[in-house]
């Protein structure tokens, strides 16, 4: 009884392996730059094929453009769209399911408003969900049946740690990705039995754009590519094993 449990097992293992060295559908979000744009390259580089989405059609076609050109075997197609828009994200959604069945979704696009919660400004705490929470709530529920059907799949939500403890002007943006953690956490349990993995990702600072001119050494922080390689590493193990949660800091510790 063991040997045949520990048999199925093994094959179970072999041809999700198998799975792995043939290409998967990677959906990201918010990836024309950034830690967006470092997970699509890892994936790229590795053969796998992207549907990629951010708000800014020029940005976009330019980051396609640049992976393309270096990766040219792998298909990465594109749509733009504002996520913090439910109708947008019903867009996105259909345009991905016309196209592919996706193996891994990873939500990322976001946007850091600095602020506190006495004094920022009106709307702030809406915006800050629109796009932080909201986006990925409705694209991960858009794109769940499809993936429930295959009995596998995983999914990583690009939280922080402002999603962990009280941050210093994190205000609306804190309380945003608190509940994007709770998401996350939620979601894991209800697909514990399905197949799907959820990953929920937690970094401390890194250097992107959100970073640009705020005269922080780049060297001070984390570089975007640490956070793909994570991830990347996370889609890597046998199926009955999962990284929940991933907590990246700077090696000197948060600023
Ligand atoms: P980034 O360089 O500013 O890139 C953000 C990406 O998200 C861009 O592609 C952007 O597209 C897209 N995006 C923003 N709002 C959107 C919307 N409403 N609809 C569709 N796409 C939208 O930011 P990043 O630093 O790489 O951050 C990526 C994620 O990591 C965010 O969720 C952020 O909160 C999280 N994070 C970042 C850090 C950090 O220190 N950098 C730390 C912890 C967590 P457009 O430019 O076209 O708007």
């Amino acid at each position: 009884m063991l040997i045949d449990i520990e048999r199925k097992y093994n094959i179970a293992s072999y041809l999700y392996c198998i799975l792995l060295l043939i290409f998967m559908n990677i959906i990201i979000t918010g990836a024309s730059k950034g830690i967006g744009y470092a997970i699509a390259e890892i994936f790229a580089a590795n053969g796998h094929h992207l549907y990629l989405t951010s708000k800014t059609e020029s940005a976009l076609q330019k980051a396609v453009s640049t992976l393309q050109h270096q990766y040219p075997s792998v298909v990465i197609d594109s749509f733009p769209a504002d996520l913090s828009v439910k109708s947008e994200v019903s867009d996105f959604s259909k345009w991905c399911l016309e196209r592919t069945t996706p193996d891994i979704l990873i939500n990322n696009a976001g946007n850091f408003v600095p602020g506190r919660l006495q004094d920022e400004a009106d709307g702030q705490l809406e915006q800050q969900l629109n796009t932080n929470l909201f986006s990925a709530y409705h694209l991960t529920r858009a794109l769940l049946p499809s993936m429930l059907a295959t009995g596998a799949g995983h999914i990583f939500n690009i939280c922080s740690i402002a999603s962990l403890n009280a941050y210093e002007n994190g205000g609306s943006y804190s309380i945003s990705k608190f509940a994007l953690l709770g998401f996350s956490k939620n979601l894991r349990l209800e697909l514990k039995d399905s197949g799907i993995k959820v990953t929920a990702v937690c970094p401390g600072a890194v250097f992107t754009n959100s970073w640009a001119g705020s005269g922080v050494d780049p060297k001070r922080i984390m570089e975007a590519n640490d956070i793909a390689k994570m991830i990347y590493t996370a889609t890597q193990l046998s199926p009955q094993a999962v990284v929940e949660d991933i907590v990246m800091r700077p090696q000197l510790g948060d600023l």
